[in-house]
């Protein structure tokens, strides 16, 4: 296994090679603010993954979506987006830029391209996209968009956290950075709170210089470390959470007491044939509605599980449930949730590793809660 370099700072043999090191700053260890040999294994394993040139880590994925955000914006820019991006993005954007940087924002649904091409505006220097979205699994044509924004000098940022790189490449669709949580899929045992950007060297060099070493939220070795552990085992946990994801959103469809799945791995999920064409697989994050908005009878559902742990986030061996009403109601005024089309009666559910039998029965019999 290679070694956790928990070092703070390198030291030279002599004056000759600390000046060398400060001549080539970027690919060298001086200072483990900047670069540290554990951190940039696992960036040189990242980057190759997804076909780039470069990877950043950042100790979380928020750090490096806020990173990539204020790498391509200056003051008095516009931004296109998509209605339901990850929450904590949207907030940096909306209660964070746009006040202090006085950043203008267009919401679109993105599901077709010209809803982007019609929001672009002559200081428009950023189009941000999360295909699928992890909170109603819409996808954005990623070739067509990022062909778009590059014939207008506009930047193209992609949060691929839920495909992974094993089942989507952004960058060889012609987006400029990718981002992930590795918090989720990429992490996979929920040990490590991480994030990455991986693009051309240009841009993750300057990424590195500014927005990582200047703000100094900095990687640690052993996080980095945990992640080499759990690459290893990527390819093979994203086969299996696609096979139980599969299955699960499979049954789910077809019981009585659920309205309607959210999962683009369905045979008849609205936007299959651009889910084809840009995807290779299917991850196991998905949401469902119950028919009922009983509130009594929905914690019935959610407390009956007994496989299904309640708590946020996602991605990791265990199988988990949240109710995003539960975070949008104490953010969110009565109008906008209702604009939102959530319902409280909405589930997201991550299918893990169990034995999908056991985790099907254990949906079946909570179920008849409601
Ligand atoms: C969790 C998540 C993030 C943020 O990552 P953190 O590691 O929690 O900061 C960004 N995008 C998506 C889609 C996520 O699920």
């Amino acid at each position: 296994m290679p070694p956790i370099f928990q070092n703070s700072l390198f030291t030279f043999e002599n004056r000759d090679a600390i000046d060398e090191a400060f001549d080539d700053r970027l690919n060298s260890f001086i200072y483990s603010r900047g670069k540290n040999p554990t951190v940039r294994m696992v960036e040189e394993k990242l980057a190759a993954l997804a076909g780039g040139e470069k990877a950043q880590l950042f100790p979380s994925g928020m750090a490096a979506i806020s990173a990539a955000m204020l790498h391509c914006l200056r003051a008095g820019d516009h931004v296109v987006t998509i209605k339901n991006m990850y929450g904590p993005a949207n907030n940096f954007l909306v209660s964070y830029l746009q006040p202090k940087f006085d950043i203008s924002i267009t919401f679109v649904e993105g599901k077709e391209v010209s809803e982007f091409k019609n929001a672009i505006q002559h200081n428009t220097r950023l189009i941000y996209l999360e295909s699928p979205s992890s909170a109603v699994f819409s996808l954005q044509d990623l070739e067509k968009v990022a062909a778009l924004a590059r014939s207008k000098g506009i930047m193209t940022v992609c949060d691929n956290t839920w495909a992974t790189p094993i089942f989507q490449k952004p960058l060889a669709m012609g987006v400029d950075l990718e981002m992930h949580s590795c918090s989720k899929y990429i992490g996979g045992h929920s040990d490590v709170v991480s994030g990455v950007l991986i693009g051309k060297t240009e841009i993750i060099d300057s990424i590195a210089v500014r927005e990582y070493e200047w703000l100094g939220a900095k990687m640690a070795p052993f996080e980095a470390w945990l992640l080499l552990r759990s690459l290893r085992s990527l390819p093979v946990r994203m086969e299996r959470h696609q096979k139980s994801g599969l299955h699960i959103a499979a049954f789910l469809a077809q019981h009585p007491a659920i309205a309607k799945v959210r999962y683009p791995g369905l045979p008849d999920f609205e936007q299959k044939e651009l889910a084809e064409q840009q995807m290779t697989g299917y991850t196991a994050l998905m949401g469902f509605q119950l028919k009922t908005n009983d509130l009594n009878k929905i914690k019935a559902f959610v407390n009956a599980l007994k496989l299904f742990k309640i708590g946020v986030s996602w991605g990791g061996h265990e199988s988990l449930i949240y109710a995003p009403a539960i975070s949008y109601l104490k953010e969110l005024s009565p109008e906008q949730f209702d604009a939102l089309g959530i319902s409280l009666g909405d589930m997201r559910i991550s299918v893990g590793l169990e034995h999908v039998e056991d985790l099907q029965a254990d949906l079946a019999q909570a179920l008849e809660a409601v």
